[in-house]
């Protein structure tokens, strides 16, 4: 594991472990001549240390995959160019251009366009006149710290849905079946995944998720999140080009978990099988939750999983349940 701070969750796994940043050029060469093949579990990996891997050994998902999603103006622009439906956006440079691009869209939420996450570096934009949208698009703007943007329009989804797809070095694609998600402050709290999506609705989200993935020659796990309009059209809210916090549950309700699916991909193994013999609901620890550690671990059927993160900030993801729901309905095969 390359990791920059000694507190780092995958220290307590790793057999070895180099501590430095991502910016020590030999450091990171070390590192990569001692292994055959690297990956990554968050996609803002500086793109200059990715690439000085990569040149050394295999890396997966390459790095064309990390730029597409570590930028939410590249990403919205390759997922149109796909033919893919997305929230209306804008690139937004300063307030004039905010204000302009609110009006059209009747407002909408500002977003970074680099380094957002569990909904930081985002603020709704709000107006109720005409004559409010100069003053709410200057309070939006400072508080995403005036850094470059993208407006999206409101999205009035039915619900959130998102797909763990998996591509090999061969091209094979396997899809875990799609949860439905729940968000609390920009934060996912629940995904269940029961057999409520539509047979339909799921071979065309997992159709989505194969487009992408194959368009990047994208070797890994990938997670895909959509919204489900109100009119059953799908639409890609973002890509995360790694194992997805909506997929924790495939590790008590599939034989191979997107973790291991995931290794599977970039060791160049064939993938495993996808489908999920149970259905599931995993439930986020958020913060202070996590204190209720011994009340879970001691609960029939549920599967507690602690990060070991040291401080339990407020909105921070310190672990997760799952819960087993039964055998697994209305399951695609
Ligand atoms: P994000 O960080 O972009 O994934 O946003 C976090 C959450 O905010 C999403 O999962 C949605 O619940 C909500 N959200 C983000 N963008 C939109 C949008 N354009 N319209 C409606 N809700 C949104």
């Amino acid at each position: 594991v390359f990791a920059e701070e000694e507190s780092e969750p995958a220290l307590a796994v790793a057999a070895r472990a180099t501590i430095a940043r991502f910016d020590d050029a030999e450091a990171l060469e070390r590192f990569a001549a001692a292994i055959d093949v690297a990956t990554y579990e968050f996609e803002n990996v500086p793109i200059e240390a990715a690439e000085r891997i990569a040149a050394r050994c295999a890396l997966r998902p390459s790095p064309a995959a990390l730029t597409a999603a570590q930028d939410r103006l590249t990403e919205k622009t390759f997922l149109r160019g796909l033919g893919l439906g997305t929230a209306p956006f804008a690139e937004i440079e300063d307030v004039a251009g905010l204000a302009a691009a609110a009006r059209a869209f009747g407002g909408g939420i500002l977003k970074t366009r680099r380094f957002g996450y569990d909904g930081k570096g985002q603020a709704r934009l709000v107006f109720h006149a005409p004559d409010q949208v100069e003053r709410a698009a200057a309070e939006a703007h400072a508080a995403i710290g005036a850094r470059p943007a993208i407006l999206e329009g409101f999205v009035p989804f039915r619900r959130e849905l998102s797909v763990i797809v998996a591509r090999s070095a061969d091209g094979a694609v396997a899809c875990y079946d799609p949860p439905v998600n729940e968000h609390r402050g920009g934060v996912l709290r629940r995904s269940v995944v029961d057999g409520a999506v539509s047979p339909q609705t799921v071979l065309a989200a997992q159709g989505v998720a194969a487009r992408i993935v194959d368009a990047l020659d994208y070797v890994g796990v990938m997670g895909v999140e959509l919204f489900e309009a109100e009119n059953g059209a799908l639409l890609v809210n973002e890509i995360a080009p790694r194992v997805h916090n909506s997929g924790h549950w495939t590790l008590e309700a599939c034989a191979v978990s997107q973790f291991e699916q995931h290794i599977r991909a970039v060791c160049g193994w064939p993938l495993g099988d996808p489908r999920r013999h149970s259905d599931a609901e995993m439930l986020n620890l958020i913060g202070e939750e996590a204190h209720d550690w011994s009340r879970l671990a001691a609960e029939p059927g549920a599967s507690l999983h602690l990060y070991g993160k040291a401080d339990a900030r407020p909105g921070r993801k310190m672990g997760h349940v799952t819960r087993l729901l039964g055998p697994a309905a209305n399951r695609i095969a």
